[in-house]
């Protein structure tokens, strides 16, 4: 079987940035503005020798309705299906209400959620990402998405069990 990995969290934090990294493809659209990946979309990925499918999501706002509930309707369908959850977070933006509403989620799902910290690039990175300790999902996986840094050990972390 191979693993499934579900990309979530809020709009604009980089999971169809860390999709196409993943599955060197253009399969996921990457904007500069929030909530253009309206459903699941599903790449196959053959990353440093590791194959898993990974699942992009169009991210939970926080203020759903409308297209906005579909939206996060497809993201909770994606953690269901998912064997891991990849929680992104922006270091750039900090942490936010919807970030605390997402993680109180995935604290009650039963499954490996892995919080990773996108766009340190630039910043001084332990320092700026050690608010999200308070998320309560442990360990931070810091990475740069469009930079591609970060990602080999957060694949490395995450499937070793597998
Ligand atoms: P999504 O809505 O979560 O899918 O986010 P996108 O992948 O579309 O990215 C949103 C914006 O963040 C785009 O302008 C990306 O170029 C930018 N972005 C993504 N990853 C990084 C990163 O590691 N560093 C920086 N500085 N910007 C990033
Ligand atoms: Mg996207």
């Amino acid at each position: 079987m191979i693993p499934v990995i579900a990309l979530v969290g809020r709009p604009n934090v980089g999971k169809s940035t860390l999709f196409n990294q993943l599955t060197k493809s253009r399969d996921a659209l990457v904007a500069d503005y929030s909530g253009l990946t309206r459903d699941r979309k599903y790449g196959n990925a053959n990353y440093e020798g590791r194959k898993f499918v990974v699942v992009d999501t169009g991210g939970i706002s926080g203020d759903e309705q409308g297209i906005d509930r579909g939206m996060a309707d497809q993201s909770l369908a994606a953690i269901e299906e998912a064997d891991r959850v990849f929680f992104l977070v922006d270091c750039r933006a900090g942490m936010t209400a919807t970030d605390e509403m997402i993680a109180e989620h995935l604290r009650s799902v039963n499954k490996p959620v892995y919080l990773v910290v996108n766009k340190i690039d630039g910043l001084h990175a332990e320092a700026q990402s050690a608010e999200f300790f308070a998320l309560g999902l442990g360990e931070l996986h810091l990475i740069a998405a469009s930079h591609g840094r970060g990602i080999k050990q957060l694949i490395e972390d995450a499937l070793e069990d597998i």
